[in-house]
């Protein structure tokens, strides 16, 4: 059985929805484990390890634990220094998922599980506001702050997240070079001739996503508008129609504030599917055990 038979894309799902983190694990400290502190044969413990997957806190770095680690931060082992040649990779794809492209992204689903072996599925419970939370944290994370572009950086994947869609991907390509408010589109948004015109609700959330992200930074408050308080921000957003169009009650700012955050986090992904990629894992962990076996 080769495990590479059919090769899987996630390429029917918008790019936008899709996130990816890889892990490594050191086999010489996983086969330690069981052989030397738990006694067991090497048989067990090979039959052990194939049922291996890392937590999802692995992948994300909360809680990375031996013996898995981040191969970008070392080249030999943190744990026993053991050198790459015992090294293996987990992949892991992460799907925001918005009812728009849940055939699809069922249809695909259904491929991965016909190869259970190789992929280990999982939906971990989430709510909206904590799919939002993790989408901004890893957004603070990527975007560098240092680039003058990074405004039009985090309107673009404000955009893409509230409008997901595969068309972002050629348009991505072609370049957008600036974001602007438009008061007269039919839709939400268009692109011509390197400019995204967008409708002041979409405008305003771009708007609420770079104070909330900027705020935390050196820069704070920053937004397309200039750098604004968070009385100027609501100003703003008053100003261009945003609450009006949202339907928001602006009597009371803070109020007003989370009714729009809410619209934010109603209007993105409303589940989390993970699919992490055994292959190369289970590829190397068949080779070191081999050679165990023949010493
Ligand atoms: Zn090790």
């Amino acid at each position: 059985m080769t495990l590479k038979k059919i090769e899987i894309t996630f390429d029917s799902l918008p790019s936008s929805a899709l996130s990816t983190a890889q892990l490594t694990m050191c086999l010489k400290c996983a086969f330690d484990f069981f052989t030397k502190q738990l006694q067991l044969a090497p048989r067990t413990a090979y039959t052990e390890l194939r049922k291996h997957t890392p937590e999802e806190t692995d992948f994300s770095g909360a809680s990375t634990s031996r013996p898995h680690f981040f191969e970008s931060e070392h080249a030999r082992c943190p744990y026993c220094n053991a050198a790459k040649i015992w090294f293996a990779r987990f992949r892991a794809t992460r799907i925001d998922s918005y009812p728009s492209f849940e055939k699809e992204r069922k249809k695909l689903w259904a491929a991965l599980k016909r190869q259970a072996d190789r992929f280990a599925l999982s939906n971990p419970e989430r709510t909206g506001m904590q799919i939002f939370s993790e989408w901004l944290e890893r957004l603070k994370r990527k975007t560098d702050f240092e680039r003058d572009d990074w405004l039009l950086d985090i309107a673009i994947e404000e955009v893409k997240r509230a409008e997901p869609s595969k068309v972002w991907d050629e348009i991505i390509l072609e370049g957008i070079h600036r974001v602007q408010l438009s008061r007269h589109l039919d839709g939400s948004w268009h692109f011509e001739d390197h400019r995204l015109f967008v409708a002041p609700p979409l405008y305003g959330d771009i708007l609420i996503i770079q104070h909330l992200l900027s705020r935390s930074h050196q820069h704070g408050g920053s937004t397309f508008e200039g750098r604004l308080t968070f009385q100027e921000l609501m100003g703003r957003l008053k100003k261009i129609g945003y609450f009006e169009a949202r339907g928001v009650d602006v009597r009371e700012y803070y109020e007003a504030f989370e009714q729009a955050v809410a619209h934010l986090v109603a209007s993105g992904p409303t589940a989390v599917y993970y699919a992490v990629d055994r292959s190369d894992y289970l590829e190397k962990l068949k080779t070191i055990y081999e050679k165990k076996l023949k010493k």
